[in-house]
């Protein structure tokens, strides 16, 4: 009989879990039960439902990314858009740009980084690693199959 690693017997007790619905909710992307975050974007240490080690989790700059393309260039767009049709004074765009800046760019970057760390699990994404094999054979060898 093999025995399996603990972590990959824990893995497998758990159902797969879809990335999208965890992350979004900001739940562990193992379970879906414990919290994935520890404050707003600072992710928990473990699960502790199940005691999935986050360590793994390296999102990166991801979720800025993701907002900076998608929501803030469209908010910067208004913002330009105001004043050039309409020449407003600045502090119409302080109440009407900034608001929409942050509106749009703050609240999206936790579902964000949930979404992007519960994927990194789901799909045991990784930092990619140098595998060393048998050297190659000698010129004139005979290859082997
Ligand atoms: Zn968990």
């Amino acid at each position: 009989m093999l025995a399996r690693a603990p972590t990959e017997t824990a893995a497998q007790d758990y159902p797969k879990l879809s990335p999208f619905e965890c992350g979004i909710r900001g739940r562990c992307p193992r379970c879906g039960q414990g919290h994935l975050f520890n404050g707003f974007l600072t992710l928990a240490p473990r699960c502790e439902v199940c005691g999935l080690d986050y360590s793994f989790a390296d999102p990166a700059d991801g979720p800025a990314f993701f907002v900076i393309c998608f929501v803030c260039v469209p908010a910067v767009i208004f913002g330009l858009w105001l004043e050039v049709a309409f020449q407003v004074p600045y502090w119409v765009h302080l109440i009407t740009t900034l608001p929409v800046l942050l509106i749009t760019c703050i609240p999206p970057l936790r579902p964000l980084k949930g979404w992007l760390v519960a994927s990194q699990y789901y799909y045991k994404a990784e930092e990619g690693r140098l595998i060393m094999v048998d050297p190659p054979a000698a010129p004139g060898s005979a290859p082997h199959n």
